[in-house]
């Protein structure tokens, strides 16, 4: 399953993060999904609570922020509406879909560093 692989990418970037900075505990993993990233929110928990046993995020509590698909004026930055023409209605310039709205990021990582 795809959220399998992603947890799993997740928790090995979240551990090498941990041995890099020395942590002895990992207590929270932040992570923002984007609403276009094509990532099931509660299979990716399911997946991040079946992962995380024997792993350094097995005591982490995973927090995760949606993130709503948006978009915007790749010239000016104004806002375009959902469901409108992707062009910006201000100046005439395409439109694009706003950052994080199609990916799965890791925003922080909350650990114990002695
Ligand atoms: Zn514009």
């Amino acid at each position: 399953m795809h959220e399998y692989s992603l947890v799993e990418a997740l928790v090995r970037r979240v551990e090498e993060e941990a041995a890099r900075r020395g942590a002895t505990a990992i207590h929270a993993v932040r992570v923002s999904l984007g609403e276009l990233s094509g990532v099931d929110p509660e299979l990716f928990r399911t997946a991040w609570e079946t992962f995380r046993a024997g792993t350094g995020c097995e005591r982490a509590e995973l927090a995760l922020s949606p993130v709503a698909a948006s978009w915007c004026c790749t010239a000016c930055g104004a806002a375009i509406p959902r469901g409108a023409v992707l062009r910006c209605a201000a100046c005439g310039a395409p439109g694009r879909l706003a950052e994080r709205a199609d990916a799965l990021l890791l925003e922080s990582v909350e650990m114990e560093v002695p």
